[in-house]
């Protein structure tokens, strides 16, 4: 660091030290070895609601200042005066007894006398508590901000009736999924994804019978039933009226049959108990797999049409 010569007045020196200590906005104090007052600014006066500076002279933080904030003050100026190191920007709290808050921002220095032996200790200290509010308020309005950000990006990604995964990120998950395959692949490794897509039979008939409620019910209820049928590693998708959809990374074509195999039963063997009616249920199910075709699109569209088959070749049943 650049070293800069000594300050030399060309002021007088007794006008220089009047017009710093009458008119700072910053509190400017010296102390004894003893943390006492030996010489304090005009503002330090007026901070303490005394009308005349030599009213602080001999007196302590203690004073003026609960406990807590003089034992910390004092504790670093006995710091400064075993060590002479300055400290620098120390952020302190000031609870007033009427609850109000006052934050300073104060730096400490040892206080030398003419002979270079330290004397006391000298500082200034700033009010920083509209800068504080200000910091707070935006540490408030970022924690809404990512609030809203998480609310938006569940409204986003998720089905409001069944508060599973919705038809849009379907989409983008295969498209992650079919990247990290490409990318495995590329890298010598082999790995095969499928999709497994499930249509309720004859739905309307549950909304015409019991009423659109209990559609959006039984709606739910599968959507829990599939949740509950599938690994962790796979993930469950509305993306239809009566359409579901699972995706299972690291699975065979056989493997993800098998799994829609289950779920094709255990709908059928599941009655849902719905505002006093007993319904039953079955699912035409269509399976594909990433080792069938390239493209997402081409995917999904074979998936569908096996889908439909098992609709055609009279429903319950997968393809
Ligand atoms: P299929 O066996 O051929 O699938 O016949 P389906 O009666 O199930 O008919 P389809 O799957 O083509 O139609 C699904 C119906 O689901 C159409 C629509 O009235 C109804 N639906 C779509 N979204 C909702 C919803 O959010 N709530 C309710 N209650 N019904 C819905
Ligand atoms: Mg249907």
């Amino acid at each position: 660091m650049k070293k800069a010569n000594d300050v030399s007045l060309s002021l007088p020196e007794g006008l220089v030290i009047r017009t710093i200590m009458n008119n700072s906005e910053d509190t400017i104090y010296f102390k004894n070895l003893e943390s006492k007052f030996i010489l304090n600014s005009k503002a330090h006066a007026i901070q303490f609601n005394e009308d005349n500076v030599l009213n602080l002279v001999g007196k302590r933080d203690f004073d003026y200042f609960p406990n807590e904030f003089s034992r910390a003050a004092y504790e670093a100026e006995q710091a400064i005066i075993t060590t002479g190191q300055a400290q620098i920007g120390i952020i302190e709290k000031w609870e007033k007894p009427n609850g109000e808050v006052i934050w300073f921002s104060a730096s400490k220095y040892p206080l030398y006398d003419e002979n270079n032996n330290i004397i006391g200790t000298w500082g200034t200290s700033r009010n920083i508590t509209p800068l504080k509010k200000a910091e707070e308020e935006l540490i408030l309005l970022n924690q809404k901000l990512t609030e809203a950000n998480q609310r938006l990006e569940i409204l986003s990604t998720r089905d409001g009736l069944s508060g599973l995964y919705n038809h849009r990120h379907f989409f983008d998950t295969l498209a992650i999924t079919k990247a990290h395959k490409n990318r495995l692949r590329d890298s010598g490794f082999s790995s095969e994804y499928s999709i497994i897509l499930i249509d309720i039979d004859n739905f309307k008939k549950i909304n015409d019978t019991y009423g659109h409620l209990v559609g959006d019910s039984v709606i739910y209820n599968i959507g829990e039933l599939l949740v509950k049928s599938i690994r962790l590693t796979d993930t469950c998708f509305r993306i239809g009226g009566d359409e579901f959809a699972i995706l299972q990374v690291n699975t065979s074509l056989d493997n993800a049959r098998l799994v829609a195999e289950k779920i094709r039963s255990q709908v059928m063997l599941t009655p849902l108990m719905i505002e006093n009616h007993m319904i039953n249920l079955t699912v035409s199910i269509g399976v594909a797999s990433s080792s069938e075709v390239e493209e997402i699109t081409d995917l999904i569209a074979l998936c569908d049409t096996r889908m439909y088959e098992s609709k055609r070749n009279g429903r319950n049943q997968v393809t």
